[in-house]
């Protein structure tokens, strides 16, 4: 396996590889076969009215304040009491808190996709989040960033802050039956308007959603695409961040992708895309989406920081899409070496079931020529003969190839891969603070 050396080192070879491209016809990924809407229409008793909440926001914490006031210590304590019982029922209890907040501000069902339960039950998830950090400064910030960013993606003001509350706080008093301490409902709302504020703040922060067109789009197989759109305005990221993403054929439902590469001059942005088994944006993405069409981009997010000169070797594993990961981190590495950074080793380690998956190869090979510090491997689990891919899934090319006792790692691709691949690392003894990771998902799994 090629290893990465400082530069001066004797010079790593660099596995290269066809990238086989098909254009295999497209498999019919029509919305008749897309799972079946939720009816969110169902019929629910609304629990009795709850304390209203309070016109005008209570104030803030400051972040940094040394001591935190009782009261706020309470309503953070009351939350997490609360939630810690009844986060098990997390599903159900989003059921009954979109049907709730429908019932109460039925304005607002407009706001949310057909299928609206997901989408309800990331609001309640991060809401919640946010209101367990209020006596946490520490926390707060990370928390509302969140809940400003799900805020925004469903483009409610603070107009909906009432509804949203009394929903939640009516949703929640309902599955927590016994649990639901005298004094709750007012540390709840306390709770609400605590998280609210520096959400709203946030929110009114972030970078606009941008328009963007579809100027390319090629099929590489039936579940892989790649396209590459142009932003009306340049959208700013790191490399190895993700941006979400709404596509005319799924509207307000905003998923994650990562740009395949450091930002460009031109400001394009190009994505590799697998179609999940059922999933609503990627079947489509993959297999409807048309050049010309627009698409809206939201503010980038996430993403690992990678310091080019740390003293520790750095491993890249990277599965399926999550190469797009690794290619950002790679070409700004090579970007920092051209301009003089002494760039620690960094191996690579690219997986595909088959060899079309490994279609972003060749750009690593270019990318590693005349970088010694640069070594990079491909894995395929369907083409064992193939002299120039190491065979198997990359987890097992990890575990085979280690220990990485000594080596910053970052982690790209699938939550099963991500999964695998951390738990191999951490059974051969790499540290768990060295493993650094965003599993490709949005629903938390
Ligand atoms: C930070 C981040 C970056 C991402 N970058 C990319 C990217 O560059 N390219 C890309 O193709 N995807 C990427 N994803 C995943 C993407 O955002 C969607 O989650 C994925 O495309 C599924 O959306 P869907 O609407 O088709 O499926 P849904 O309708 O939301 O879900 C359908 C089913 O698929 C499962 N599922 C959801 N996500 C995945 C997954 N990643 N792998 C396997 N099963 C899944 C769900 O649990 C559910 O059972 C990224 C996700 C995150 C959080």
């Amino acid at each position: 396996m090629p290893t990465a050396t400082r530069p001066g080192a004797p010079s790593a070879a660099t596995t290269v590889l066809p990238a086989a491209t098909t254009d295999a016809p497209p498999a019919d990924a029509s919305p008749a076969d897309a799972p079946p809407t939720t009816a969110l229409a169902t019929p629910v008793t609304v629990p009795p009215p709850t304390t209203p909440l309070p016109a005008t926001p209570l104030p803030a914490q400051e972040p940094a304040a040394p001591a935190v006031d009782l009261v706020v210590v309470r309503a953070g304590e009351a939350v997490r009491a609360v939630w810690s019982r009844v986060a098990d029922c997390e599903a159900d209890l989003a059921h009954w808190f979109g049907a709730l907040l429908f019932s109460l501000a039925p304005r607002l069902r407009e706001h949310f996709p057909t299928q609206a339960d997901p989408a309800a039950r990331r609001l309640l998830r991060t809401t919640v989040t946010a209101m367990s950090a209020v006596d946490r400064p520490g926390e707060l910030p990370v928390a509302a960033g969140a809940l400003a960013r799900e805020l925004r993606a469903l483009d409610l003001d603070e107009a909906a802050d009432e509804a949203l509350g009394v929903a939640l706080i009516g949703a929640v008093r309902e599955f927590a039956g016994d649990l639901w301490a005298p004094g709750a409902d007012d540390a709840w709302v306390r709770a609400f308007s605590l998280a609210a504020a520096p959400a709203r703040e946030a929110a009114a922060a972030l970078p606009g959603v941008v328009g963007a067109t579809v100027v390319s789009h090629r099929r590489l197989s039936w579940d892989l695409a790649v396209v590459e759109v142009e932003p009306d305005v340049a959208v700013p990221f790191r490399a190895g961040q993700s941006v979400t993403v709404e596509i005319p054929q799924r509207p307000r439902l905003w998923r994650h992708l990562t740009p395949a590469g450091a930002p460009r001059a031109d400001g394009r942005l190009e994505f590799h895309v697998r179609a999940v088994d059922g999933g609503w944006v990627s079947r489509s993405l993959v297999a409807h989406s048309r050049c010309g069409e627009r698409w809206r981009i939201g503010p980038a997010e996430g993403g690992t920081v990678v310091d080019p000169g740390a003293e520790r070797e750095l491993l890249v594993v990277a599965g399926g899409t999550g190469a797009s990961v690794a290619l950002a981190l790679c070409e700004d590495l090579v970007g920092q070496a051209a301009a003089g950074v002494d760039v620690r080793p960094t191996t690579v380690m690219v997986g595909g079931r088959t060899p079309e998956d490994l279609h972003t190869l060749d750009r690593f090979a270019d990318l590693a020529v005349g970088e010694p510090w640069l070594a990079v491997v491909g894995v395929c689990e369907s083409d064992p003969l193939d002299t120039e891919l190491a065979p198997g899934s990359v987890v097992d090319a990890v575990a085979r190839s280690g220990p990485w006792l000594e080596h910053d790692v970052v982690v790209a691709g699938s939550p099963a891969m991500t999964r695998a691949t951390t738990a191999a690392l951490l059974v051969d003894g790499t540290p768990l603070d060295r493993i650094h990771y965003d599993p490709f998902t949005d629903d938390g799994s």
